[in-house]
């Protein structure tokens, strides 16, 4: 599932191919996506004037209005050869005077919507700070989080205290921060936050220079793998040696899916 980086890493690509460009036709294959894909006829003959991320979603700025894309769990957006036959989970095409990219999405979770001032204002309310908000300070995440005693990694996950982490940078921005992903969040005090919140930015950072994290579907919109996951400490890595002190990196089941840690390097307090 893409995460903050991947999307991160989609923006940048589109922001240096497209802005400036008309928007000149958009063929739906497949409009089932999460939502049903509606008419974008009157978008056409429109000019992008810059793409901007926020949280995990994609905002496409028109001067006319903005259109809200969301990549859902295996959702790729990618410039293709505009003769280039689609595939089978080809749903989308989007052409911009020549340029052509396609929307590729084989479990249908992604949205492609209009976002009008009150839909963003709901969006806005609903998710939390970007990494880099100067206004996330560790004493405001540990008041956010008082009398919560959901585990950490769940609130990570959440993404309404901090946006953009899924399961893989929340093992890792834990793992980097020494603390146990299943420890109450209203347990951490400002000293804990405050490792927390830098190793998630010190993970985004990496990450996003790297391209992302290439597991199974992520790709930049040139068709590249992302190249952080020779970097990751903990994802995935149960049994072997935590880069640290080289205990063997453990794998349990919270919340229905797998935590990644080190025993040893990450603990109560
Ligand atoms: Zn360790």
């Amino acid at each position: 599932m893409p995460e903050l980086p991947e999307v991160e890493a989609v923006r940048r690509g589109l922001e240096e191919r497209l802005v400036g460009n008309i928007l000149t036709e958009v063929r739906v294959r497949e409009p089932r996506l999460r939502r049903p894909v509606p008419s974008l006829a009157p978008w056409i003959g429109r000019r992008l004037l810059r793409v901007e991320r926020r949280g995990k979603y994609l905002l496409w700025r028109f001067a006319e209005g903005t259109l809200l894309v969301h990549l859902g769990m295996s959702g790729r957006l990618a410039f293709v050869a505009p003769d280039e036959p689609p595939g089978r989970h080809d749903h989308l095409d989007f052409l911009f005077e020549g340029i052509l990219l396609r929307y590729t999405d084989p479990r249908r979770f992604g949205l492609v919507a209009p976002l009008d001032a009150a839909a963003e204002w709901a969006l806005e309310a609903r998710l939390g700070l970007e990494p880099w908000d100067e206004r996330l300070t560790p004493a405001w995440a540990c008041a956010k989080v008082q009398g919560r005693r959901r585990a950490i990694k769940e609130v990570l996950l959440s993404g309404d205290v901090v946006v953009g982490a899924g399961n893989i940078y929340a093992c890792e921005a834990l793992f980097h921060a020494g603390i146990l992903p299943d420890r109450p969040a209203e347990s951490l005090d400002e000293d804990d936050w405050a490792r927390l919140l830098a190793a998630l930015r010190a993970v985004f950072e990496a990450a996003i220079a790297a391209g992302g994290t290439t597991l199974r579907d992520h790709r930049t919109v040139e068709g590249k793998g992302g190249e952080y996951r020779g970097r990751l400490a903990v994802y995935g890595r149960e049994g072997e040696p935590c880069p640290n002190c080289g205990t063997p990196v453990r794998r349990v089941t919270q919340g229905g899916r797998s935590t990644f840690f080190c025993p040893l390097c990450q603990h109560e307090k």
